[in-house]
């Protein structure tokens, strides 16, 4: 039976090795999800996500995080989370509460102490200084403050045939305080069916959460598309409904798995992704947006590539 993850951004790599190491030997779609999730949580380098995370507007770090599992349709998720070390393994067990599983601000500590989760300051001194850099520049220009974010959101399949997906992100480097995007949100930043197959998405959540994408590119796919097919089309369709009625849409990327491991994703903007099934050693692509709505160009990302990324989230900051 195949198995399979697929993750957005290169940050999910490692993640995604560890995660589908765990499916070949019959692990389970959810475990491998927070598992995967963890990873990149763990590591200070990734800027967008859990330890480390970019903090918002007043200095603190406020992470949003969810997980879905594709056989039950059960769903946890917590945002403004400012002191959980893992905010995806706290959004898993929510999944189990009948009720209150989305939790946001305080009420997410009161109940990750409670269940007896590890509670950290999330600040790292890196993440410090890159916030006191950019209140500097934006004191001396015009910068928008909203340069800087990237969520990680991971698709899952097992040799079952379930399925799960969660998200995790620090949202909008320089937010408002308690502002909350896309990816705690259930069919705007994450969906999974395990009769289908899951999506999820990464980019501007005040725009893809309009477009409802990732329930959207799942229902695609119920309808008999390839992922491939299912991802493009709805992040196509509703860019060109944003533009047309607002003038303008965010940065859109979404990546889609269906139940028998086949895989899509869609664009529009460079966008870097991890993908590992039984048939494909973990790998790191890029993805390039076409000029006229067609499937984006995919390449894999080259050693030189990957050396100047982990050059440049490693590299000293003054
Ligand atoms: N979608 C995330 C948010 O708006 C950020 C990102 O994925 O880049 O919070």
């Amino acid at each position: 039976m195949s198995y399979g993850m697929i993750a957005t951004w290169r940050m999910a790599c490692d993640g995604i090795t560890k995660g589908t190491t765990d499916l070949a030997n019959g692990g389970s779609a959810q475990t491998a999800i927070v598992a995967a999730i963890k990873m990149v949580e763990d590591y200070p380098f990734y800027k967008s996500v859990g330890y480390g995370g970019l903090p918002n507007e007043e200095g603190l770090v406020e992470l949003d995080a969810a997980f879905m599992n594709g056989d039950n349709f059960d769903i946890g998720a917590v945002a403004g989370s400012r002191s959980v070390k893992n905010p995806i393994a706290v959004a898993e067990k929510l999944s189990h509460e009948r009720f209150n599983s989305f939790l946001v601000g305080d009420g997410v500590a009161k109940y990750a102490i409670k269940e007896g989760f590890e509670i950290q300051n999330m600040l790292t001194e890196r993440a410090k200084k890159t916030w006191e850099n950019r209140l500097a520049e934006m004191r001396n220009s015009n910068l928008s403050p909203y340069d800087g974010h990237d969520t990680v959101g991971m698709v899952a399949l097992d040799q079952n045939g379930s399925m799960a997906c969660g998200t995790s992100s620090s949202g909008l480097f320089m937010k408002k305080e308690g502002r909350i995007g896309d990816s705690p949100l259930s069919g705007s930043g994450f969906y999974v069916d395990s009769e289908i197959g899951g999506a999820t998405a990464t980019g501007l959540g005040e725009d893809l959460m309009k477009g409802c994408l990732s329930y959207e590119t799942v229902r695609l796919m119920g309808t008999g598309l390839q992922p491939q097919e299912a991802v493009n089309q709805a992040m196509q369709d509703f860019a060109k409904q944003l533009e047309r009625r607002k003038g303008k849409c965010g940065a859109f990327s979404l990546v889609a798995m269906n139940n028998k491991g086949e895989w899509g994703v869609a664009t529009n903007v460079e966008f870097s992704f991890a993908v590992a099934t039984d048939q494909l050693a973990p790998t790191i692509y890029l993805a390039y947006p076409s000029e006229d709505g067609s499937y984006p160009k995919i390449e894999v990302a080259s050693q030189e590539w990957l050396d100047a990324y982990q050059a440049r989230i490693t590299a000293p900051i003054q």
